[in-house]
């Protein structure tokens, strides 16, 4: 009999278990033949093998090269896949084509890194199908006005567009997180509706913006940005940071970039 898999802490090993959710998880991403399809940790195999069937082109990138002979002998049937025992930080997925689908259950210890670097790629990336830490999600997705509103919000979201998908309890994964996750898709916006100068700029902005979220933009951008450059582009100086919509941001950056202080 094979020994169990002795899953890695430290790599954010959480194995689905759960046929149902794996199911919902493909009838969200619906991979078509000739999908180029790259997963990040694919683990033991739990999305690869149900997603091989569809006849997609798929790149699996695994950083522990223990699961590697597991998931080579598992994937032997389907000549379309292709194994990379590498970081998927790394990794320069440009490298493998256009219209790239992400998928992934993200080791959760690095999902904001990972997000953030598809982020970087994201002119030849189509869609992405990620399952993250729902508290980490509840920030990507949150609205004006919410708590949870950020940085984090507003630097991811000037650029990509994120959606809800559903929530996974962790009885799910094997073995069980602390935390319950949720299923997102995420597109990268178009170039048109993407409009920041600098990206510097916006994020220095943003960030000592939400640094003293408390504050009123008036004081929490003082020498950064005046009165005068936000009520031309009708922004309240006694707003605070959580209440400016994503959009708003980057025209902030840009107009304050090239007028004087003053
Ligand atoms: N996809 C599998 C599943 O759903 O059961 C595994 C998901 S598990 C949450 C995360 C996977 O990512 C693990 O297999 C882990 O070894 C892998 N991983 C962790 N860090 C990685 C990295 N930097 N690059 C590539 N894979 C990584």
């Amino acid at each position: 009999m094979a020994l169990k898999y002795r899953a890695k802490k430290n790599l954010g090993q959480n194995f689905l278990i759960d046929d149902l959710i794996i199911q919902k998880i493909l009838d969200a991403i619906r991979p078509k033949d000739n999908d180029i399809i790259v997963e990040i940790g694919p683990g033991q195999g739990a999305i690869t093998v149900p997603i091989a069937h569809s006849n997609a082109i798929i790149h699996a990138i695994e950083i522990d090269r223990d699961l590697i002979p597991m998931l080579q002998k598992k994937l032997m049937p389907f000549p379309k896949i292709k194994l990379h025992n590498q970081n998927a930080l790394n990794f320069k997925i440009s490298d493998l084509g256009n219209n790239l689908r992400i998928i992934g259950n993200l080791p959760y210890n690095i999902s904001t890194p990972l997000l953030f670097n598809l982020m970087g790629y994201r002119e030849c990336i189509y869609d992405s199908h990620v399952m993250i830490q729902k508290e980490v999600a509840s920030r990507l997705t949150a609205i004006p006005g919410n708590k949870n509103f950020g940085r984090l919000t507003v630097m991811f979201g000037t650029y990509m567009k994120t959606k809800h998908l559903f929530d996974v309890t962790n009885t799910s994964f094997d073995p069980t997180p602390k935390v319950t996750s949720s299923f997102l898709n995420i597109r990268p916006k178009l170039n048109s509706e993407i409009t920041v100068k600098n990206e510097y700029h916006l994020s220095r902005i943003v960030k000592q913006a939400f640094s003293q979220r408390r504050k009123t933009l008036r004081n929490s951008l003082k020498g950064l940005v005046s009165d005068k450059m936000m009520e031309n582009i009708n922004i309240r100086p006694t707003k605070r940071a959580e209440e400016i919509p994503i959009f708003k941001w980057s025209e902030l950056a840009n107009y304050s970039e090239k007028n004087d202080y003053e």
